[in-house]
């Protein structure tokens, strides 16, 4: 398209596509380096049950600390890498750390499971069980139960049956799975027809604007409904406000996770946290 518009317009995009692509590449080896430096770590979010307030389970979400930009988020650095084989390798990195987290817990004496956010792309990597079945037998002492995968969005998923098959060898080790952001981007209703997740996570936009717009309420509503009759369960995220957690619960909805309850802590919080607050309390 650039070449349509003249020499000059063709030089200046050239210009700053290759800048781009420059600092990327310097992106994606910083990160590289960082992984391998230790300077990427996890934080964990808790998710309650709404029936009976247990803390059973910690989503890991990932944080960067950059030598010289700082404490970076995942909307920081991840859109670069999503399409390059590095979040495949981010990805395993991901699922080691978080199992060897839960370990750390249950050496004292702290038993959780750990949620952990995968690229779609990444499933249709073809060693994926087989390195979830290595990994689990590298740590024994934790049961493949307590290991949930959240299938993030960052391409459409192209090959249904490779993910499905997937999925299932993963089951048969006792992995669960769940679609993240439920309703936006790519994570709709084929996800839910096609692949054979046990949780549904309704995105937290449609959580943060249901007291105010009556049609996020239906959308919430309608998922949870839709979600009984396909017998997965539903996790509601972005959960802020005691009267978002009091309507989500008598609408059925069977988990919650947000900032209501508590934001991403790091690991060394964790079990004080729990001691404190669980059974959490919704009202
Ligand atoms: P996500 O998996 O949907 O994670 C939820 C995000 O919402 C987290 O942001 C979390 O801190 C934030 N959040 C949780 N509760 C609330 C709330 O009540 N209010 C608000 N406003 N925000 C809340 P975070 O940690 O910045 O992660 C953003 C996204 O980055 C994640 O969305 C996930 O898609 C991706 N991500 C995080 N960790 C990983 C990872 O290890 N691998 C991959 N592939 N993606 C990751
Ligand atoms: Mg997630
Ligand atoms: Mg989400
Ligand atoms: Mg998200």
């Amino acid at each position: 398209h650039a070449k349509t518009h003249g020499g000059h317009q063709c030089h200046l995009f050239d210009l700053a596509s290759a800048q781009q692509s420059q600092l990327q590449q310097t992106l994606l080896k910083d990160l590289l380096t960082s992984i391998q430096q230790n300077h990427i770590k996890l934080v964990y979010q808790p998710q309650a049950c709404m029936q009976t307030g247990d803390i059973f389970c910690f989503e890991a979400l990932l944080r960067w600390q950059h030598p010289v930009r700082g404490l970076l988020y995942p909307h920081d650095f991840l859109a670069s890498v999503e399409h390059t084989s590095l979040i495949i390798d981010i990805g395993y990195w991901v699922i080691e750390e978080g199992l060897r987290q839960l370990s750390i817990w249950q050496k004292q004496g702290f038993h959780t499971q750990v949620s952990v956010n995968i690229a779609a792309m990444h499933l249709m990597h073809k060693q994926f069980a087989d390195h979830i079945t290595s990994l689990l037998q590298k740590y024994k002492e934790i049961q493949p139960q307590q290991l949930h995968i959240e299938i993030t969005e960052s391409a459409a998923i192209t090959d249904f049956a490779r993910v499905n098959r997937v999925i299932q060898q993963c089951h048969s080790l006792g992995v669960s799975f769940s679609i993240d952001d439920f309703g936006t981007g790519y994570s709709s209703l084929i996800y839910l027809r096609r692949l054979p997740v046990d949780i549904i996570k309704i995105d937290q936009s449609f959580v943060h604007n249901m007291l105010t717009n009556p049609e996020d309420m239906a959308v919430i509503r309608s998922v949870i409904t839709l979600c009984r009759e396909f017998g997965r369960k539903v996790i509601a995220e972005g959960v802020e406000k005691a009267e978002q957690a009091r309507i989500l619960r008598a609408l059925g909805c069977d988990f919650a996770q947000g900032y209501g309850i508590a934001r991403a802590m790091s690991s060394d919080k964790v079990v004080e946290w729990v001691s404190k607050h669980s059974p959490y309390q919704f009202d």
